[in-house]
């Protein structure tokens, strides 16, 4: 399929999106991007048209990335017992469902809670800090070497977070989370703004196509195991209140962050990374999910059709 005229075809919906606000680093950056990096891991080819090269916050799609890295130093059965896999039914940053539902634990690991809490359980090793650990972590399961913290955009994060403070200091009250919260909170902020590229993002998409085997060396960096249950929980809880929406439209497991950024995982297929900061209500790219769409449907990666 040509890319550029895929491109083409979804670019007006950027205008039916707006990018986020909320952190005031990000309402800085241009709409009217659109970006896409495709790497096709059986037959080792990649593709790539518009925006693919340019760097922009990860934000929620780092949740991805601590998840695979908290399952690899602590084991599954470990991660399970903190953190649920069921969807909310409310925006990524509730304080409520836990109060609501009754829950001793997060309900997945992709809300904001969840995500906290994920990182809380990263602790120093080797004299690297959790943040430093996944930093280097990203940096080789990305296959990008250039992946940095943004300080303006971490910056902007600290301003603006009492919400996610809110949710941790409930977790330490709930005695659920029991590492020192303020560590936990900013390994959080400054995972959230690591800046990365469509490629960055593929390449990442490709070790969970490929079973958690990099394809570009053939060396496994996750277990089988951890690439299986992160696609499941990418597909169930990937894009906010809209997950079943978009799990019945593109059938790919997939990842969004309000900073734009889409990481997609078609099983033993792709790894698609794909970039456009205008976002729907939900906190998901409304150009970029529309790119995605096209792509599943010309290349039928749709898991439950084909
Ligand atoms: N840093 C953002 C927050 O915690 C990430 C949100 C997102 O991408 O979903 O609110």
């Amino acid at each position: 399929m040509n890319l550029n005229d895929a491109i083409q075809e979804c670019w007006s919906k950027i205008d039916e999106g707006q990018v986020a606000t909320y952190i005031p680093a990000l309402a800085k950056v241009d709409p009217y991007q659109l970006g896409v990096y495709l790497f096709d891991v059986t037959n080792d080819k990649k593709a790539e048209a518009g925006a693919s090269q340019v760097r922009f916050a990860i934000e929620s799609v780092s949740k991805v990335i601590t998840l695979l890295y908290a399952i690899e130093r602590l084991g599954l059965s470990a991660v399970e017992e903190q953190v649920g896999t069921r969807q909310t039914g409310f925006p990524f940053d509730t304080i409520l469902n836990m109060e609501i539902t009754k829950e001793t634990h997060p309900l997945n690991a992709f809300i904001n809670s969840g995500a906290i809490l994920i990182s809380s359980l990263i602790e120093e090793q080797d004299g690297l800090s959790p943040f430093d650990q996944i930093l280097e972590f990203s940096r080789k399961i990305c296959n990008d070497p250039a992946i940095t913290l943004n300080e303006e955009i971490y910056q902007s994060e600290l301003r603006t977070g009492d919400m996610n403070r809110s949710l941790a200091y409930y977790l330490k009250a709930k005695e659920v989370l029991t590492n020192d919260v303020t560590l936990s909170l900013d390994t959080y902020f400054k995972q959230c703004s690591m800046m990365v590229t469509c490629q960055s993002l593929a390449n990442l998409g490709a070790v969970l196509a490929n079973d958690g085997i990099a394809p570009w060396n053939n060396e496994r960096i996750i277990s089988s195991e951890a690439a299986t249950y992160t696609k499941s929980v990418m597909m169930t809880t990937g894009l906010y209140n809209e997950s079943g929406t978009y799990s019945v439209r593109i059938g790919v497991p997939t990842k969004s962050g309000v900073g734009g950024g889409l990481v997609s995982a078609s099983p033993n297929h792709y790894g698609i990374g794909i970039f456009s900061p205008a976002l729907d209500h939900a906190g998901n790219s409304v150009a970029g999910l529309a790119l995605l769409e096209l792509i599943s449907k010309k290349l039928k990666l749709d898991v439950f059709r084909y």
